[in-house]
């Protein structure tokens, strides 16, 4: 399919071409791959209005139920669209996917104006990321005005969607084990907003405890550079309660950040952060397409493992040859 069927596909909000179009951004295909660089940047100029929103917590908290619950209430009470894109790095322990196979937001999945789109499943994290960042684009280009980006509670990939993202909502649970212990500092520099999900039944009185412990804890940490207090907020997925809320304070967030120029500023630190990792991501595929260096590597690591090289030496080695260096230093 030629690249203007594509541009006018996304363009105009053909779910079926907008699917076949993030097919092309994923494949490892070179000629894919030049494609997906003219398809992205023939739409760039048709993105960025979005509200784009990064969710995580652990597994279990209720992620993809509560992202269920408010893609339909964005729909279904305000009247807009929504696109919900995920990055899950296989696991490094089981290889395997961490948010898991299972049948997820099964309400949302029916509605006409909401689009889901499954992580990319191969590839380690740089490559996940970058993948659902075009892919957030091509959403934007195809009208979606709310991008929902969900990930699971694991260091990098956290950073990750914090970093292609306007607002960070951590979900959490009341009466996990210690409260205070839970909250890892690195995640609590990174977020926006909190929400203590199950806040229903017999849970709900813990959750409102909960609530107050964590905001007195969030006290104590530094305010953040544009001064905003991440709030907190009890909601549950299940009944809808509090899910409003949520919605809420992602709004005050936007027309704070707007009122003060500092939405523009986030996005272009995140462009700038963007384009070094597409820097070393690309000089990372170099490496390792690089012949004379997939030819060494299997021995270096070899005598790495053994003890027989250092760890130093062997990377200086690996980019000597992959600069095109004798092994003096001297070009061949
Ligand atoms: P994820 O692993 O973070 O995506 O969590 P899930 O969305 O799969 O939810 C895990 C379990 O918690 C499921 O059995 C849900 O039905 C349940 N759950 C999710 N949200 C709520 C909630 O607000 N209240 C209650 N009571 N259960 C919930």
């Amino acid at each position: 399919m030629p690249l203007e069927r594509y541009v006018d596909g996304v363009l105009s909000g053909n779910r079926v071409i907008l699917a076949r179009a993030i097919t092309v951004i994923e494949s490892d295909l070179p000629a894919d791959g030049e494609l997906a660089a003219r398809l992205l940047d023939t739409v760039l100029p048709h993105t960025g209005e979005s509200r784009r929103v990064g969710i995580t917590g652990v597994p279990g908290v209720g992620k993809s139920t509560f992202i269920d619950a408010l893609g339909i209430h964005l729909i279904r009470e305000r009247g807009e669209n929504v696109a919900v894109l995920s990055v899950d790095p296989s696991s490094p322990i089981s290889g395997g996917s961490i948010l898991g196979d299972k049948t997820r937001m099964e309400r949302l999945a029916v509605e006409e104006r909401a689009f889901i789109r499954p992580s990319p499943s191969r590839g380690h994290l740089g490559g996940v990321a970058r993948r659902t960042r075009e892919t957030m684009l091509l959403c934007e280009a195809a009208g979606y005005r709310n991008i929902l980006v969900e990930t699971v509670g694991v260091g990098q990939s956290e950073t990750a969607v914090r970093s292609m993202t306007d607002f960070f909502l951590l979900l959490m649970l009341a009466g996990a084990g210690d409260e205070l212990q839970g909250m890892k500092r690195g995640i609590i520099e990174m977020l926006d907003g909190m929400a203590i999900n199950k806040a229903d039944g017999d849970n709900k009185r813990k959750a409102e405890r909960a609530r107050t412990e964590y905001a007195n804890a969030l006290h104590l940490f530094p305010a953040s550079a544009d001064g905003w207090a991440p709030p907190v907020v009890t909601c549950s997925s299940l009944n809808g309660d509090g899910i409003e809320e949520v919605w809420q304070m992602v709004l005050a967030h936007r027309q704070m950040m707007e009122n003060r120029g500092l939405l523009k500023q986030r996005r272009s630190r995140q462009s700038l952060e963007w384009m070094n990792e597409l820097v070393i991501l690309g000089l990372d595929e170099s490496l390792r397409a690089n012949r004379a260096v997939a030819g060494r590597l299997p021995q270096l690591q070899e005598e790495v493992q053994k003890g027989q090289m250092t760890p130093f030496a062997a990377s200086r080695e690996l980019l000597r040859i992959f600069h095109g260096e004798a092994p003096g230093g001297q070009r061949h």
